[in-house]
């Protein structure tokens, strides 16, 4: 019997049993918590082979960057104390200093900071590009671009960008493409098989799924996860063993949740195009979304995540929230149960009004994220909250 569940299985099967060791320890099903920081030497190969929570290489570390790599279709994956350590290492570890980055313009704030920090701490150059205009990839281009940097889903329009030309264009000029996943989750799609290079997650929202971990995950080659992981040694980058196990157990219920988070996403996006009391509503499992071609061709589920404008502006969308007896208001997303916020004031507050005006994020505009509850209580709770 093989030491662990490596060839490629349904995503269920890999799930449950994905990294997990097929020689019990100790006669344990499950893989048990090593905490121990440090291990019996034996012969390591070279320095990073040497056992250390520090060095990625322990036990749990290892238990759940096998069942991610699994999930994500990919050679190997390594685990990141959050998603934007996951963001910053797959991005330092592809650039080198003057080298230049494309990326799509509407991205996660956080991404989009580091971004730009970036250019000014680390001279790596950053052009952003609007994801519908592959002339305006074309225009940006330049002797030193590397990477080409997408997400699956932007938050929180939930715009699909045109995937397939973007990993068209990143092969056509060897660049990197990079995408981050965290929106969509292996469950609905997997972005290595349409051809990107380089996965990465915030693995605190759905991998996870309760709302109690903080981690990342960079997912690719062999290669690129080994480059990645020598810059994480390098800088004392590694998620700590207890998070691990956390996450390994977070995961094998991943493809249980997706799917009914998505039903309930749907349903609920259906409930609010039939609202009186709503004005807009995005989603891209409905027909009209602009994004629903592409998720639909792409995607296997349409995701958790739904946005949607009150009439009556930025008061009847504040007097709502207060209204609401399951949905807590909180930022994040992706855990059990439904969370709203109010973009404006949380994941862009951080950004001028004109410019998030311009980006399509309205003031009143109200994100959220679907948890597995009985979706009919959510949509009854959402239609009091927005009575007069
Ligand atoms: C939350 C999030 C991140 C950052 O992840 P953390 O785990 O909070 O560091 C990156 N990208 C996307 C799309 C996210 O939603």
């Amino acid at each position: 019997m093989a030491d662990h569940i490596q060839d490629k299985h349904h995503l269920r099967t890999a799930a449950v049993h994905g990294g997990e060791p097929r020689k019990a320890i100790e006669g344990s099903i499950s893989m048990p918590l090593f905490p121990s920081s440090t291990y019996v030497l034996g012969n390591p190969a070279e320095f990073d082979d040497i056992r250390y929570v520090r060095l990625n290489n322990t036990p749990n570390q290892q238990a759940v960057s096998e069942k991610l790599a699994l999930l994500e279709g990919t050679e190997a994956a390594v685990v990141t104390p959050s998603g934007t350590a996951a963001v910053s290492m797959a991005l330092l570890a592809h650039l080198e200093k003057g080298e230049h980055v494309l990326a799509q313009d509407h991205l996660y704030g956080g991404s989009r900071k580091l971004l730009d920090s970036l250019r000014e701490r680390y001279g790596v150059e950053v052009t952003y590009v609007p994801a519908e205009e592959p002339e305006a990839w074309a225009r940006a281009l330049r002797p030193t671009t590397r990477v080409f940097y997408l997400e699956t889903l932007t938050n929180p329009l939930l715009e699909v960008a045109p995937l397939d030309e973007a990993v068209a264009f990143a092969r056509r000029h060897g660049l990197v493409s990079m995408i981050d996943n965290t929106f969509a989750t292996p469950v609905n799609f997997r972005p290595v098989e349409l051809g990107f290079d380089v996965v990465v997650h915030s693995a605190s929202k759905y991998l996870n799924g309760h709302s109690d971990v903080v981690a990342g995950v960079v997912a690719a080659s062999a290669e690129r996860v080994k480059r990645v992981r020598k810059l994480m040694n390098l800088l004392g980058v590694c998620l700590d063993p207890h998070a691990c196990f956390l996450l390994q157990r977070g995961l094998k219920t991943l493809p249980l949740r997706v799917p009914v988070q998505n039903e309930n996403a749907l349903a609920l996006a259906l409930a609010f195009k039939r609202h009186p009391g709503v004005r807009e509503v995005r989603y891209p499992g409905l027909p009209e979304d602009p994004s629903h071609a592409r998720a639909r061709r792409w995607f296997k589920g349409y995701g958790a995540t739904v946005c949607f404008a009150p009439v009556g502006g930025v008061e009847r969308a504040e007097r709502m929230l207060k209204r609401l007896r399951i949905p807590r208001e909180a930022p994040s997303l992706g855990g059990l149960e439904t969370l709203v916020c109010r973009p404006a004031t949380t994941t862009h507050a951080g950004i001028p009004d004109d410019v998030r005006r311009g980006l399509g994020v309205a003031d009143e505009l109200i994100r959220v994220s679907l948890g597995v509850e009985d979706v009919e209580d959510i949509i009854q709770d959402f239609s009091r909250a927005l009575g007069d």
